[in-house]
């Protein structure tokens, strides 16, 4: 499932794209027909992203609310949209640009307060541009016995985060994945979640996760790149078995939360 700084992006592509201008809404798959007609031809007011939702704002109060699960996927061009090939629950165009979405978990209208509903069931996001977030997740940490990773990845307590950040952040902290919430000391929690919002900002800009420190690139440590459908370069995620880049010993692997955690016992030596 693509993480937050993917739906961030995608954010800020459909407002350069889309917004400010009235857009042709239609569902040529039609199951999303009513919505669609809805608000086509209305003006596309905002773009925003919280979390893994993205939420295209309307005219007249009317929010589109994607969440694109495991399969949905955007795709978009100049011009004129082609002939509509598959499922195309939603498509838009304004004879600059076209986008279509395919596969997506949640593609539905909501109103106002749907949208205050849904923001409220959301944890904060470490890349809202303000920065009190932290705050508020630390307290819900703090009064949990559950592995700090299931509450890192849980949305209603860190929203945008998935497993490749929640895994590097833990490594970058020298923390275990299965440290208890309840033992992070308020330092602690500050570093991680500057950490995220910085880790997690490059992967705006440039698409793909980073999470090593310069000194530990394949040309700093004369060693090949990586190569994963990931992409990017990572000290553990999907490294089971594979030298440490800092210490060299063998990445540890074991289900944490019916999910793949990763981690140095030598790095991470805080459980
Ligand atoms: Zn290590």
């Amino acid at each position: 499932m693509p993480e937050g700084h993917t739906i961030h992006r995608l954010a800020e592509r459909h407002r350069k794209l889309f917004a400010g201008r009235p857009v042709a809404v239609s569902s040529p798959q039609g199951r999303f027909a009513a919505g669609a007609a809805q608000v086509d031809g209305r003006v596309l007011l905002d773009t925003a992203a919280h979390g893994k939702h993205l939420l295209h704002q309307y005219e007249g109060d009317v929010t589109l609310h994607v969440h694109l699960g495991l399969y949905g996927k955007f795709t978009d061009g100049d011009g004129d949209p082609p002939s509509a090939v598959g499922e195309v629950r939603l498509r838009m165009a304004n004879g600059e640009h076209w986008l279509d979405l395919r596969g997506p978990t949640a593609c539905e209208l909501l109103d106002p307060l749907q949208v205050d509903a849904l923001h409220a069931r959301l944890g904060p996001d470490p890349l809202a541009e303000e920065d009190d977030g932290g705050v508020k997740a630390f307290k819900a940490i703090k009064k949990s016995d559950r592995p700090l990773m299931a509450l890192l990845m849980d949305q209603s307590i860190v929203a945008g985060a998935g497993l490749i950040y929640v895994t590097e952040a833990l490594f970058r902290a020298g923390l275990r994945p299965t440290v208890a919430g309840r033992r992070l000391t308020r330092p602690r929690w500050d570093a991680i979640w500057q950490d995220l919002r910085t880790l997690m900002r490059t992967g705006v800009e440039d698409g793909r996760i980073d999470t090593v420190h310069s000194i530990h690139l394949p040309e700093a440590m004369g060693r090949a790149p990586r190569v994963d459908r990931h992409g990017g370069e990572v000290y553990v995620y999907r490294r089971t078995n594979q030298p440490c880049l800092v210490c060299g010993t063998p990445v540890q692997t074991a289900e944490v939360n019916a999910r793949n955690a990763y981690w140095c016992r030598v790095c991470q030596r805080t459980r």
